[in-house]
């Protein structure tokens, strides 16, 4: 058995759980709504206040404003 083969796949296998795990979180986070706080108009960060209070919320306050008030 070559020593530094087997120290290799170690390494690889180590470094593609840790990416796993990583991917996982962040499909979990995605599924949970977290991750992806941003205005869909702008671009800004979403104030975590305004998500707790309207979790489906896609916008900042100043677009989600300009788009209910150019859909009415
Ligand atoms: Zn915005």
């Amino acid at each position: 058995m070559d020593f530094s083969s087997e120290r290799a796949i170690e390494i690889a296998e180590a470094a593609t759980s840790a990416m796993t795990a990583r991917a996982i979180h962040a499909a979990k986070a995605g599924l949970a709504g977290e991750g992806c706080a941003e205005c869909e108009d702008c671009g800004d960060d979403i104030p975590a206040a305004r998500r707790a209070a309207l979790p489906s919320a896609r916008r900042c306050v100043g677009c989600q404003t300009a788009f209910e008030s150019g859909r009415g």
